[in-house]
Order: structure tokens, then sequence, then C-alpha cells
């Protein structure tokens, strides 16, 4: 679908014999309306480049003497660059014939305060440590502010004179001719590099950087509870600001390593207690191993392989809170390998006696599943 164009005349709301100063000012009315930067309202967009787009040929001389005798078809669009219809494009043209930082914010100078980096250390921590939780030292690598200059990048005692290109603002404005008449742009000072004053003799210790890289030794103390995807965020130990502004903080991550034998699901404890066939059928009573030591298990008589038993309160603590989960332990029966000629003949005397075993899970789709997804 295409729509008719409309009369650039239309578009700016000027008569046919506006001068320059009209048109100009009817532009700047415009644009400052339907500008995408301020104006979120639907069609805005499109008006702003219609308005760009009349005040583009208008304004031309040449351009605006074919359109006033050809009408639209008197403008050549191929020949224009196509860039009519690109608003970011047009943004700099903008930007300038407004006076720079008009609607992008202020011009961030380099010798503005700005917050220092954060960090992240990792940590390997063993699986104890995680579970009761520590005090641990370790040593990082930082940026921190020179100690001789405090950061001023200066000898200490030589003197500092404010920049006279940019009266000690770090930026220069700069007069331009352009299509729009006279622009000015402000950026950073050359004479200083933006920082709008001249250092005689840089500091000897860190060549006139204000900064220097430390080692430096910190202590972080673990919560009981902790997990791999927890991170503990020291404040303010991240690196240096630079110009007076406030260090970053540092967050130390966890690697946690593996147990021999206890594996940790959330802050409970799972643990496989291997039993052999007889101590699952005639029942006993066996040491397990916990968090806090050695803890007697009874295994009733009639114990199936994978039946879990509970032991409360064995579990890991709860980060920043009062519970403590539970040991789960898994036993796992064990059918011997070898045997004796005296304990075959034994298990031969049961193989007559015993009844046949019987699907107990008839109903218990969640057996199979087990083994589907491998
Ligand atoms: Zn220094
Ligand atoms: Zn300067």
């Amino acid at each position: 679908m295409t729509t008719q164009k409309r009369d650039y005349y239309e578009v700016l709301g000027v008569s046919r014999n506006a001068n320059d100063e009209e048109l100009k000012k009817a532009f700047r009315k415009l644009a400052l309306q339907y500008h995408p930067d301020r104006n979120k309202d639907e069609g805005a967009e499109d008006k702003f480049k219609e308005v760009n787009e009349a005040y583009q040929i208008l304004s031309d001389k040449d351009k605006r003497a074919q359109y006033d005798r050809f009408g639209h078809s008197g403008i050549n669009n191929s020949g224009m660059g196509g860039g009519f219809g690109d608003v970011s494009g047009f943004g700099d043209i903008f930007d300038s014939f407004f006076g720079g930082s008009g609607f992008g914010g202020a011009t961030r100078s380099r010798n503005s305060a700005r917050r220092g980096s954060d960090l992240q250390y990792t940590m390997p921590i063993t699986f104890e440590d995680a579970v009761f939780g520590t005090e641990k030292e370790f040593d990082i690598n930082r940026t921190e502010s020179c100690s001789t200059c405090r950061g001023a990048k200066s000898e200490p005692g030589s003197s500092v004179t404010s920049c006279s290109s940019c009266n000690g603002t770090g930026q220069v404005r700069r007069a331009q001719q352009s299509l729009f008449g006279q622009v000015v742009q402000v950026g950073d000072c050359s004479a200083c590099r933006g920082e709008g004053k001249l250092i005689t003799t840089p500091c000897s210790q860190c060549r006139g950087q204000g900064k220097q890289r430390n080692k430096r030794k910190l202590a972080v103390t673990i919560p009981p509870g902790i997990e791999e995807d927890t991170q503990i965020r020291l404040t303010g130990e991240g690196e240096h600001g630079s110009n007076g502004g406030p260090p970053g903080d540092l967050y130390v991550a966890f690697k946690i390593k593996d147990h021999d034998y206890f594996i940790r699901d959330g802050i409970n404890i799972l643990y496989k207690l291997p039993i052999n066939i007889a101590q699952a059928t005639l029942g006993t009573t066996l040491s397990v191993p916990t968090l806090d030591g050695l803890d007697e298990l009874q295994i009733p008589a009639g114990t199936q392989s994978l039946q879990m038993f509970r032991l409360k309160g064995k579990g890991v603590a709860q980060l920043r809170g009062t519970r403590r989960g539970d040991q789960l332990v898994t036993v796992e029966v064990q059918t011997p390998r070898k045997l004796s000629d005296e304990q075959k003949k034994l298990f031969k005397k049961l193989l007559d006696s015993l009844p046949e075993a019987e699907n107990e899970n008839k109903d218990d789709k969640n057996f199979f599943r087990r083994f589907k997804q491998r």
C-alpha cells in the first residue's frame, strides 16, 4: 500500500513563501515534538521522518525550486542518498542542530567520579566447609588508588595547573558551519585529555596512572549450608573507583568438592548402604557414618533393596535458617557373587523351601520409568 505523500509545506505548516528563518523555526518545533527519544506515541517516528524529509528539501534552494515546479516527482529520492528514512542515521545531524548533548543526557566528563568495577573470586572449598561453615582467607589482585599520590596522578608536592584551554572544565565547545548554520559541538579538551588540569610531574610510583595493582589478603565468613550457586558479597572490596568514586564490590563464589560417599541434595544428605542378603532378611543393627560421626541404624527383618531410611536431623543446616535436613540412607541388598560349597548347599535348601517371588510393584509405573530414561 502506498500512501499519497503530503505536501512538504503542509508538513511543516508554513506558507509557500516561507523564508529560511520560518522554515527553520517550524522544523525545530516539529522535530522536537516528534523526536523518537521524547515522543513514544504511535506514529511519532513516521511524523518525525516526514518532517525531516520536508525540511531537507525545502531548506535546500535548488531542491526547493525543483519541488515548487514539479512537486514530489521533481525530487529524485534515489539521488538523495536514501538517508531520510533512517532516524538513527539522522541523529547526528539532529543532535548537532540543537547543540550536541540535547537528548542523550549530559556528556560524561573524564574527570567525574566513577565507581570501581565489581570483582568475582571463585573459592574451592571442601564438602565439610560448605556444610558446617568456616572462615577462609584468600588473596586477590585488584586495582587500587596509587598509595603515593592517592589517585591524583601527580607527584606529591609538584604543581598542578588548571588547563587554560578549557578553563579547567575538561571540555571544549567547537563552533562549526553546517547545513543548518552554525553548530556547537562539545568534546573532551585535547590539551588536558579531558582532565581539566595539567600535571607538571607525573607520580613516579604509578607513572601518572593514579592507580596500581595490589595483592590483598581478605577473609570471608562462610555460613553453614552454603551451596554452589550462592555468592557472598564483600561490600567495597572490589576495584577502587577513580576521581573519588566509591569502590566496587567483591563477589565470592564457591566450588564445592565432592565427598567420598555423601551426596548433598539441598539440606539432605544421601548415603548408600550396602547390606548382604542375610542382613536384609533377618534384620540387623549397623553403624552408619553421618556428618556428626557414626550413628546406629536399625535394619528391620525383611528389608528390601533400595528401601530408604531417614536419620532425622543428620543433614545440612538450612542456610540462614534454624532447620537441619536429614540423612537419607538407601539400602542396597547385595547378592553374593562367590559362595563356598557349604553356602551353596544352604542356598539350595532355601531355594526349595522359599515361595516364588511375587511382583509387589504391579501398579508402580515409576519402577519402570526409571529404566526407560536410560
Ligand atoms: Zn601515583
Ligand atoms: Zn583542558
